[in-house]
């Protein structure tokens, strides 16, 4: 009775608005968007690459991975995704990433949750490790992306996610200033492990919100591995296929 009149009155303050459209026709709503635009940020994905998520054409192979990965020496086990960084993800993420509260982002979480749960559930990961912010996104982000979509997937598997084992251990320059072709390097010992003997023979789940070339998550699923772990995977909410994020 309580939680019925608060939500009421919450709604009457605040009322619905769809978190991508902005369309307040709550006839049209499904969670934090509208059915449209939530369909656009689920949409299928006929076939992607199996190294690293990219989406690739429907006939193309790729078990040694895709023209996306295939330079690159990735080290995680698999990538799973919500989506691919299109017009309607982008938005959301941006959006979301300079916003005072973390609603956007976990509206995601719970959509890549409901999509991918299973998927990730079959990993069957011991651990779930964020990437963690560099002390200059701390000072001007309220919260950490990765962290939230983390803490989400977390309660979706059942599994205890870690935001203290990976640590920022020197600030490299921002991934989106650096080119492409140096990304990997500019990574290089970003990140250090405390805690080491929690990773011993661990299967990890490494949780990013958007993945590029792969560069970060390569460093530190390179970082859990040299502290024993025994498979690291990849979670992220969006795949980039250029150099926009
Ligand atoms: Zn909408
Ligand atoms: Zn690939």
């Amino acid at each position: 009775m309580m939680k019925s009149f608060l939500s009421t009155t919450l709604d009457f303050a605040f009322p619905w608005a769809c978190g991508l459209c902005g369309t307040g026709d709550t006839k049209l709503r499904s969670g934090a968007f509208c059915c449209d635009c939530q369909q656009q940020l689920t949409r299928p994905i006929e076939n992607s690459c199996q190294r690293c998520a990219a989406e690739v054409g429907r006939f193309v192979a790729t078990s040694d991975g895709c023209v996306h990965c295939r330079k690159s020496r990735l080290k995680f086990d698999s990538v799973t995704c919500l989506g691919m960084y299109d017009e309607a993800m982008r938005r959301v993420i941006l959006s979301s990433k300079w916003s005072f509260s973390a609603v956007g982002i976990t509206a995601l979480a719970q959509l890549f949750a409901s999509a991918a749960g299973d998927r990730l559930k079959q990993l069957d990961v011991d651990l779930i490790v964020p990437i963690p912010q560099s002390w200059q996104k701390r000072i001007v982000r309220r919260f950490n992306s990765a962290q939230v979509v983390s803490e989400v997937l977390s309660k979706t598997i059942n599994v205890p996610h870690d935001v203290h084992i990976l640590r920022r251990r020197r600030n490299v320059r921002p991934q989106k200033r650096v080119p492409v072709q140096q990304r990997m390097q500019n990574q290089q010992d970003a990140f250090r492990i405390r805690d080491a003997h929690l990773l011993a023979g661990k299967r990890i789940l490494v949780v990013d919100d958007v993945m590029t070339t792969g560069a970060t998550c390569n460093e530190a699923v390179r970082m859990l591995r040299s502290h024993g772990a025994k498979a690291c995977h990849v979670a992220i909410l969006a795949r980039v296929l250029d150099g926009s994020a």
